[in-house]
């Protein structure tokens, strides 16, 4: 007898940045489509990590997490958000967002529960739903500003709503949410018990004077909240694959039930590295000017090409409409521009609703100034 697996997720396919690194690798294109960057890494982050590579860190951190590091994230709560986290009850490190996008959901989420999520949507939500046999309930985001329909969310709330999920600077939109759209979700969900999963990663990336909405600064959200960053993103070490969760005490005791036999507990000279050179905050707080003049540069260059954009509000990706240029699928295009033109850039299609293709390709401008200068000489020839 053969035996088989039942899968729990059974229509997953390979991810689209798995698929399209690889094929940049393959063709040697410049590779715009997986978000990460390709500049070094600040010197002194590494002396950091040398150090305690050096020091007495090589075996198990505590499971939440040195205490020392957590102290410096309530710290940086508190600085740029005014919002005070406990480092002992509130905060939780975290092998990258993605473990702690995980680990709060399978912390909550019952079979048969519903989680609204926002499409197009970074693609680790859904698979980690269903994983607990939740249901993702879907809804688009509208128009060429990827607003929330508050009306629509509102007819989809029901008392099986047990978690929605938020994500602003947005992946892969570029676009962030405002304060009234978190006024509006303040209000929705203030006479429901549901959660939010607030997916903060870009935090330090908004550009045009703007600020970051975090789900922290409004009450009634903060105290149903689970926020889950990156130091990857932040760092520009996504290799590290180091993060955290915060949030309310009574629900980061549950989180650190699944955390605890998920992981145990992260990677500890890198922790102890990140804890020392968080002292500064000049290394968060200068990141927005640094890329919003990498957007710059990126857009500068396409000034005259004939793709169509809106000027990313956050994050480091930027959307660029090909529709004046092609009829092709946005799957097709970017296989072709990878191919025959040796740009990789991300179609988005595969994050939306029912796959609807508006012609859009994500491009991650994380990049040397000599990357995107080359990236945009080929762009602007299209
Ligand atoms: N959320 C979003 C929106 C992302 O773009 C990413 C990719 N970095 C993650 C979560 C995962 O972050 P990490 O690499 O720290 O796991
Ligand atoms: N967050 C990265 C992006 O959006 C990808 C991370 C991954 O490959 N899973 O491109």
């Amino acid at each position: 007898m053969s035996v088989h697996p039942v899968s729990k997720l059974p229509n997953l396919e390979q991810s689209i940045f798995s698929k399209m690194s690889a094929l940049a690798v393959k063709h040697n294109a410049i590779n715009l489509s997986q978000g990460f960057p390709d500049f070094e890494v600040d010197p002194e982050l590494i002396r950091a990590m040398q150090q305690s590579l050096h020091g007495p860190y090589n075996q198990y951190a505590p499971m939440a997490g040195i205490y020392s590091l957590r102290e410096a994230i309530a710290e940086k709560t508190a600085r740029c958000y005014g919002q005070s986290y406990h480092p002992e009850k509130e905060i939780t490190l975290t092998a990258g967002a993605t473990q702690a996008i995980y680990t709060a959901i399978a912390s909550t989420v019952y079979p048969g529960d519903e989680v609204v999520i926002f499409k197009p949507a970074y693609d680790c939500y859904e698979p980690s739903i269903l994983a607990q046999g939740g249901i993702p309930k879907l809804l688009q985001l509208k128009g060429p500003d990827f607003s929330i329909d508050w009306g629509e969310f509102q007819k989809v709330l029901n008392p099986k709503t047990r978690m929605v999920i938020l994500n602003t600077p947005h992946n892969p939109s570029g676009t962030i949410l405002k304060e009234a759209d978190l006024l509006q979700l303040q209000e929705i969900l203030s006479p429901t018990d549901t959660l939010v999963l607030s997916d903060e990663v870009y935090e330090h990336l908004v550009f045009d004077g703007a600020s970051h909405q975090s789900v922290s600064k409004y009450p009634g959200l903060k105290e149903r909240s689970f926020i889950c960053a990156s130091f990857g993103k932040t760092f520009h070490i996504t290799g590290w694959k180091m993060g955290y969760c915060m949030a309310p005490e009574v629900f980061m005791n549950e989180f650190r039930k699944i955390h605890e036999f998920v992981v145990f507990s992260v990677n500890h000279p890198a922790q102890r590295a990140i804890a020392q050179y968080m002292q500064e905050p000049s290394r968060y707080e200068g990141l927005s000017e640094l890329f919003q003049q990498k957007r710059d540069l990126f857009l500068e260059g396409i000034r005259d090409s004939r793709f169509e954009f809106t000027p990313a509000e956050g994050t480091y990706f930027q959307l660029l409409n090909f529709s004046k240029i092609s009829p092709l699928s946005d799957l097709d295009f970017a296989q072709e521009l990878l191919q025959d033109k040796g740009v990789a850039g991300i179609p988005i299609s595969v994050f939306n609703l029912n796959r609807q293709d508006h012609q859009q390709l994500r491009f991650c401008f994380a990049k040397k100034t000599d990357t995107l200068k080359r990236a945009c000489e080929i762009l602007s020839r299209i």
